[in-house]
């Protein structure tokens, strides 16, 4: 499938559902973007344990390199912001969305206001999805065949049957 990039601002204007859904289809990284390790995926993007600061940082230029390419790069930044990804105090030690754990922490710090106002909406979205599914299992299991109106007329069917039958009716229902 393909995916029309969208803007940074198109993407905080999403909700979260939709910023997962996008990642989840077309994440760049869901490939593993080093051919010539047969580590996990996920592993590369984190610095190794015991990883030469050099050389992580060589392979975190290659990753982010690898972001830009990516087509949901900025529904990935967005998720990541909002999951609280990045922190200013501890080393560059991830990459995610093109940037590395602190410069996802700036930019958590610089949009603290927007990125509160965003998790909120996504929780009362998600109450609202819940609340309307709620209502329509209620509505759907009022409407069963084996409800209590349907046994009643299927009963009534079964009995008006049997009556013509025993009438010499033949078997009509
Ligand atoms: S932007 Fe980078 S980390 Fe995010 S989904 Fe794309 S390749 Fe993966």
């Amino acid at each position: 499938m393909t995916i029309m990039a969208v803007t940074a601002a198109q993407a905080q204007a999403m909700r979260r559902p939709a910023l997962q859904a996008a990642v989840d289809t077309s994440a760049r990284c869901a490939e593993n973007p080093d051919n010539s390790t047969d580590e996990p995926a996920e592993y590369l993007w984190f610095r190794g344990d015991g990883e030469k600061l050099a050389a992580w940082h060589l392979r975190a230029a290659y990753l982010r390199r690898y972001c830009t390419g990516c087509p949901v790069l900025e529904q990935c930044r967005e998720l990541a912001l909002r999951e609280g990804d990045g922190d200013i105090g501890r080393g560059d030690d991830m990459v995610r969305a093109g940037l590395t754990t602190q410069e996802l922490g700036y930019l958590a710090r610089e949009q603290e206001v927007r990125l509160a106002r965003a998790v909120a909406a996504d929780r009362l979205a998600a109450e609202q999805r819940r609340a309307v599914n709620q209502a329509a299992a209620r509505v759907t299991h009022a409407l069963k065949p084996t409800g209590p109106v349907e046994v009643a007329r299927s009963e009534l069917a079964a009995a008006v049957a049997a009556r013509r039958a025993s009438n010499g009716w033949g078997r009509a229902a």
